[in-house]
């Protein structure tokens, strides 16, 4: 392969291109808005704890490389730019588990034992020692449920992603933003060119990187993709001191701790069609579920609320190769509440396959024709 274009510059579509050109592939990227504006900038940037073994499912392999992957290029992208991701080891604390429904990563304490990675069991007195201001009322339920799994990281996305940007360009990938792609020219069994507000542009590769807007991108060239957005809101708190350390888990709400004072609480999991307004209800659940862990938070300044939009799939698995009957279109999406996770192991498998090389993990599992059995429940 000599060139390919990549369409959509979230985390999906930077990291391949990354990838791609440091293996010396020209890569164009574009992208309707401004790179890394959409669900990759939205999501909190938990990176959890996982490991994986030759044998397992392609999901915990994805999962266990991006893993690895994701301290590597911490450390190569803040080298080759000076910029920081905001990857740091924090680790994680789960009241109990509630397995989502159509999400594939299980972190239930069993599935993580099996899979060796590394757990601390909590009670009162160790949980009261790790977050000295969690409420009475967690520390209570404490000795039934809770664990924390240490190498459990986070990433400040934006900062991630500015990284990205700057490290593609150092490797000499176009990066055209503010342009939309809106259709294909076919020949055959391939994609000659994509059409966008700003003209044609040709390459030998194509790749759709476009988040939840991927569906519409390859309903136009007679793929049906079977994913849909589900909403996820956030709201930001601030402190004027850190007062806790981990990333703190309960059913789908969580709270991300920031090392300045900020703190991440979320989420909603949303079957609303592309609407990304944030909403009353939703803000008003997370806040409260925010002071009940911590009665501090109550206090805190409410600095901004947003959502995004999570590319899902209706298995929860992603959709990582070739478009079904073409020869030269890939497609790289639907990794709905882990995309910010996954997408250093994605881009490294898919370059591995555009390039002719056989993956160091089996796709079959993310074929774009599987068979796809919904998971995700209507959760509006
Ligand atoms: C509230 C929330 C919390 C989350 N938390 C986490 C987390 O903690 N950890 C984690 O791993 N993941 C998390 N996620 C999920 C993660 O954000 C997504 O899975 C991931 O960002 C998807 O990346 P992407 O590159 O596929 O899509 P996006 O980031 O949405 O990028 C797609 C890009 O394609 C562009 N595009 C679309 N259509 C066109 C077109 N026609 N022409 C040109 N460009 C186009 C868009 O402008 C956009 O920039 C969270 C998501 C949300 C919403």
């Amino acid at each position: 392969m000599k060139d390919c274009l990549i369409i959509g510059a979230g985390a999906v579509g930077l990291s391949l291109a990354y990838e791609l050109a440091g293996h010396g592939i020209c890569v164009t990227v574009i992208d309707r808005s401004a790179c890394g504006t959409e669900a990759s900038w939205a999501g909190a940037g938990i990176i959890p704890a996982a490991k994986s073994r030759a044998g397992d499912s392609a999901y915990t392999q994805l999962s266990g490389l991006s893993c690895q992957l994701h301290a590597q290029w911490a450390k190569d992208l803040q080298s080759d730019t000076g910029i920081d991701t905001g990857y740091r080891q924090c680790g994680e604390i789960f009241f109990g588990h509630q397995q989502i429904s159509g999400d594939p990563l299980s972190r239930d304490l069993q599935t993580l034992e099996s899979l060796g990675v590394e757990i601390d069991h909590l009670d009162q007195q160790v949980l009261k020692k790790l977050e000295p201001a969690i409420s009475d009322e967690c520390l209570a339920g404490a000795d039934l449920s809770a664990y924390r799994t240490p190498a459990s990281a986070q990433i400040r996305n934006p900062w991630l992603l500015r990284a990205i940007r700057e490290a593609c360009l150092q490797r000499g990938v176009k990066i055209v933003e503010q342009v939309e792609v809106l259709g294909f020219d076919l020949e055959q069994d391939r994609i000659v060119a994509a059409e966008t507000t700003s003209g044609s542009f040709s390459a030998e590769q194509v790749c759709l990187t476009s988040g939840a807007w991927t569906k519409a991108l390859a309903g136009k060239v007679g793929i049906s993709l079977p994913m849909k957005p589900i909403r996820g809101q956030i709201v930001l708190l601030r402190l004027n001191e850190q007062i806790q350390q981990n990333i703190i888990h309960h059913g789908p709400h969580y709270l991300v701790p920031r090392p300045d004072g900020y703190v991440l609480a979320g989420t909603t999991l949303e079957d609303v069609g592309f609407e990304k307004q944030t909403t009353v209800k939703a803000v008003r659940e997370i806040l409260h579920f925010a002071s009940s862990m911590f009665p501090q938070l109550a206090t805190a300044q409410v600095e901004r609320c947003w959502a995004g939009l999570r590319p899902a799939s209706l298995d929860g698995h992603p959709f990582i190769g070739l478009l079904p009957g073409f020869s030269n279109g890939w497609v790289a999406t639907g990794h709905f509440r882990w995309g910010l996770y996954l997408s250093p192991a994605t881009a490294v498998v898919l370059s591995q396959l555009m390039r002719g090389l056989t993956p160091q993990i089996d796709l079959t599992e993310f074929r774009v024709d599987r068979h796809v059995l919904p998971l995700l429940q209507n959760t509006s």
